[in-house]
């Protein structure tokens, strides 16, 4: 049925759409994800599209965000054998988009999201996860919800795709839907012991290499490649890449087997929130006419971080979990020897692996002044620093999309990145014989190429103002907004469709 969406213009085939995430901005968040979750999810009930995200109701949501005029109600699940209660609560963020949190003490009541403070995995994640996974299905045969798209994203709610189709509902609300599975990072799969299997409530049959089992262990992404109708990752070089052994973590054998079923989308950005005209978090706004701002933030900024106030120099950026994935030991090879050389100070934002985390977190005594580090998560200080330097580096060994480089780019904070996946795709090489370029990109995955590119991008901004400045301008025009993505997923929704509806006829005939 044709519906009005907000701009009040007629939407002739509007969809529902079920998505079920482990994080969602603004209620949790552990990375690029919940940003994804939270902006995608709104972009398409804009559209018009009716969307239900259902996501846990983690102790650390602050309760004010999720007050609603709407009760809580209890809702039972069958896990397996084993029936499990928990509450709902719901929200209704605004029109065609409402939220439930499944509110279940024993597995969500948790300081962290997925480990604890030491960074251990909570064994029962894929207990945890699953209950997640089949609580919002039993959430559509409870308010009656029928999708026309259940969208699970990553490891965490791979289990979805399996319920939904092995499973047989006793109510009609789940069987026209397909099953659209998101690829954030091919690198967390999911991978636990086989004890779990019985509670998950999986067929025994789908307990093989194709599906489920994984050394002799559960992977529950494979399992959601396996059943999703189509699959998609967030950038299409890492969509190329993961069909490769050098990087989709021993995954390439299913994804190749999709075809044309498994695809790239490159994630948009929230220009709402990440945009130096109007962001409410820096010192000062700023736009590609006036700079004036961004001096005033990179004043503060340094500020912040202890460095030494000195307008001339250069300062780099980075903001970052603290994983191997992000190229910040490669780094750690090489950033000494950077400030050694190059007229340069750090302003350095993270929290992830201990030994990095200690590694950073003594820079600064080493090269005060020179080398600023805030170990932890702090969202206000991220925007201070993307307003605040000039160059913002992201040497990743892979980057499924990566939303830094992108938000950097409308800063006017030139990247320096390692050339893969959205990294790639997103960022323009700078070509010093014509000037043009949005930022400096490398290849190798060495602290010698890190050196030269920073070295390389540090001297354009000393020695060839002029190409600095018109990348500043064209970089800050860019425009990664979720409208283009938003349709590539619209298109992918109705592929799934078509896919499932030639599975249906060939699974009657
Ligand atoms: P990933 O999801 O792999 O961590 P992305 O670049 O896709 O990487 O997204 C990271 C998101 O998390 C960005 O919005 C970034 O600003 C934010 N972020 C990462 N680390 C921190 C931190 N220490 N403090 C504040 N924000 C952070």
């Amino acid at each position: 049925m044709p519906v009005n969406n907000i701009k009040g213009e007629i939407m002739k085939d509007p969809q529902n759409i079920l998505f079920i995430v482990s994080e969602s901005v603004p209620f949790a968040k552990s990375g690029g994800l919940a940003d994804v979750a939270g902006a995608l999810s709104g972009k398409l009930a804009e559209k018009g599209h009716r969307v239900t995200v259902v996501m846990p109701y983690y102790a650390g949501i602050p309760v004010e965000l999720t007050r609603s005029p709407e009760p809580p109600f209890p809702m039972n699940v069958w896990m397996g054998n084993t029936e499990e209660w928990c509450l709902v609560h719901s929200k209704k963020i605004q029109k065609n988009l409402h939220y439930y949190f499944i509110d279940f003490q024993k597995y969500f009541f948790r300081e962290g999201l997925y480990h604890d403070h030491a960074m251990h995995d909570y064994e029962d994640n894929p207990k945890r996860f699953a209950f997640l996974s089949q609580a919002a299905l039993y959430l559509c045969k409870t308010k009656q919800i029928k999708p026309d798209i259940v969208h699970a994203h990553d490891w965490q709610t791979s289990a979805a795709l399996a319920y939904l189709k092995t499973h047989h509902w006793d109510c009609p609300f789940l069987g026209g839907a397909a099953g659209v599975l998101t690829i954030h990072n091919i690198g967390y799969q999911g991978k636990y012991p086989r004890d779990a299997y019985e509670y998950l409530g999986f067929r025994e049959k789908d307990f093989v290499p194709e599906i489920f089992e994984d050394h002799g262990g559960i992977n529950l992404l494979k399992g959601g490649i396996h059943f999703a109708d189509i699959v998609n990752t967030v950038s299409p070089s890492y969509a190329n890449e993961t069909l490769t052994p050098e990087y989709s973590h021993g995954l390439d054998p299913l994804l190749r087997k999709k075809g044309d079923r498994y695809i790239g989308i490159l994630n948009g950005v929230d220009y709402a929130k990440w945009d130096p005209s109007c962001d409410t978090l820096i010192a000062r706004t700023y736009h590609t006419r006036n700079m004036e701002g961004k001096k005033q933030c990179k004043a503060i900024l340094q500020k912040k971080m202890d460095l030494y106030r000195q307008e001339q120099i250069p300062v780099i950026g980075i903001i970052s979990r603290m994983a191997a994935q992000k190229g910040l030991h490669l780094l750690a090879k090489s950033i000494e020897a950077i400030v050694n050389n190059m007229q340069v100070q750090f302003a350095i934002l993270g929290s992830g692996d201990k030994n990095l985390e200690d590694y950073y977190g003594s820079l600064p005594r080493k090269y005060p002044g020179l080398i600023g580090v805030h170990i932890g998560y702090d969202n206000v200080l991220a925007h201070a620093v993307e307003a605040g330097a000039d160059l913002f580096l992201m040497p990743s060994l892979y980057e499924p999309c990566g939303l830094n480089q992108i938000y950097s780019l409308r800063y006017g904070t030139l990247p320096v990145v390692r050339a893969t996946g959205g990294l790639d795709d997103t960022v323009e090489q700078y070509d010093e014989s014509s000037g043009t370029g949005t930022g400096f990109k490398f290849y190798d995955a060495t602290p010698r190429a890190i050196f030269d590119t920073v070295g390389w991008a540090v001297s354009t901004y000393y020695d060839r103002p002029k190409h600095y400045r018109a990348m500043q301008e064209r970089a800050m025009k860019k425009d990664f907004s979720w409208e283009e993505s938003t349709l590539r997923y619209e298109e992918a929704y109705r592929r799934a469709k078509e896919v499932k509806k030639t599975y249906d006829i060939k699974h009657t005939l």
